[in-house]
């Protein structure tokens, strides 16, 4: 037996893993992973794969990066955690004085959770409690975006539509009106700012109606990544901004995906030029090293609930391990890294390299769509060119992918039909050319060209 052969069975006998029908692994090995540098993973048998899906879209500056491991060992021997409820740290101070200064204009306070689907959770639950502080007891909706996701935790999956995550609770969720996404799906990039002004209508409409009875508006700024990577052009935040104001509506940008470079600017909503009223981060948050979210919120949200303590406004929502020092001298790691280098540029002439290398996937002849936003490509299988119909899901074309990968060192795992290229900052463009040519492998063992 192989050293993988063993731990996959130790693993099978106890674990059950996220996002998985555990019966494939009768037939498809699980991978059990020794250790990592930089973008590389290594199992137990020695094999190496690109982690191109950044291990979850988490990590940005590589596996075992010397400066945040340093920065974590170093508060590990300092304090690994303290209740955050009459007691604070540094590194939570420090992080949130630097989150506040870097994050769009008007964001002055930071509440803390472990993970994204909590943050979304947060969200809801301040601004529902923002408009009963003031009053506004008719306000109790939301409103989010077809094929949006936001978590899965209950209220974080009501707001959330992606069919496959959320159906089979439909009954245990709170009823959350969607409206169409201004997804450009198959539209040539000049198209995508009137496709999104057009389908803005649908928004303005269910705002006009609803307002009185809407807390706040959740979207996922400029791309949907769990429902398959799909984008719009910055102006669906310009006007979504415009009219949550109008309409007495707060704005939720769900930025945990996205934020940290991933587009092209640090935070998505800068494309926009836009500031929420409420933004999520996790995930890359802490470089992929440790679970932290954290929602920013302005200080009007703030101040409504500020008072004494027997009006009883307070925000009384609490997670055990709130603003862990760990995670959060993770973060300020990460800080520092974007802070010493300059990411962002450096991320542009990789997202041309990766612009570069994709174009030519849109001659396949099933390949329907080829989209790209910074340092995200994906590229959409498609069972008929002419009219992007798409591959059954149960013939699980993306799997042929997701296993020729494996074969060739690469870590690609398809959304569906939809292969993407999401690889931590510190990838190379040798390493892109790699993930462009067994990418082109992975269709034809998927599509037969
Ligand atoms: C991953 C994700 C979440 C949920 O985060 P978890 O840490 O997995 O709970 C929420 N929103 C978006 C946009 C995400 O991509």
């Amino acid at each position: 037996m192989t050293n993988n052969a063993h731990w996959m069975n130790r693993d099978l006998k106890s674990v059950w893993h996220p996002c998985t029908q555990m019966k494939d692994h009768e037939w498809l090995p699980m991978i059990p992973i020794k250790r990592g540098q930089g973008v590389w993973l290594e199992d137990f048998d020695g094999n190496r794969y690109l982690d191109t899906v950044s291990s979850w879209w988490v990590n940005i500056f590589g596996h075992a990066n010397p400066a945040i491991n340093q920065r974590i060992k170093d508060q590990l021997d300092t304090l690994e955690h303290v209740i955050l409820s009459g007691f604070t740290h540094q590194p939570v101070i420090e992080l949130s004085e630097r989150l506040t200064a870097i994050t769009p204009e008007g964001l002055g306070h930071c509440f803390y959770a472990d993970n994204g689907s909590s943050a979304t959770e947060v969200a809801m639950k301040m601004s529902f409690h923002y408009w009963q502080n003031h009053g506004q007891h008719r306000k109790t909706r939301f409103l989010s975006l077809q094929n949006g996701y936001h978590g899965e935790t209950l209220g974080a999956l009501a707001v959330s539509h992606v069919g496959l995550y959320r159906d089979t609770y439909q009954p245990l969720l709170l009823d959350v009106e969607s409206v169409p996404s201004p997804d450009c799906f198959g539209l040539p990039r000049d198209e995508w700012e009137a496709h999104c002004r057009s389908m803005f209508a649908h928004m303005e409409a269910a705002l006009e109606r609803g307002r009185d009875e809407l807390c706040a508006v959740i979207v996922e700024p400029l791309v949907q990544c769990a429902g398959g990577m799909r984008m719009y052009h910055p102006v669906y935040l310009e006007l979504l901004r415009e009219a949550c104001t109008r309409h007495g509506v707060h704005l939720i940008l769900d930025e945990i995906a996205v934020g940290f470079g991933r587009t092209g600017t640090l935070f998505a909503a800068e494309q926009a030029g836009v500031s929420p009223d409420f933004l999520c981060l996790s995930k890359a948050l802490t470089a992929g090293y440790l679970p932290l979210s954290v929602v920013l919120t302005t200080d009007e949200v703030y101040d409504a609930f500020y008072d004494d303590y027997a009006a009883l406004k307070a925000f009384l929502h609490s997670h055990s391990y709130t603003g862990n020092p760990l995670a959060c001298s993770a973060a300020l790691a990460t800080l520092d890294l974007f802070a010493q280098d300059d990411v962002i540029a450096n991320n542009r002439q990789l997202a041309e390299h990766m612009r570069e290398r994709s174009e030519a996937f849109r001659e396949h002849p099933h390949v329907g769509d080829v989209r790209q936003h910074g340092m995200i490509v994906a590229i959409e299988m498609v069972k008929d060119k002419a009219t992007l119909e798409p591959y059954p899901f149960e013939e699980r074309r993306g799997l042929a992918v997701f296993q020729h990968g494996l074969s060739r060192g690469v870590l690609l795992r398809p959304l569906g039909n939809v292969i993407y290229w999401m690889p931590p900052y510190v990838v190379t463009p040798e390493e892109i050319d790699l993930i462009a040519d067994v990418t082109r492998e992975g269709l034809k063992a998927a599509t037969g060209v």
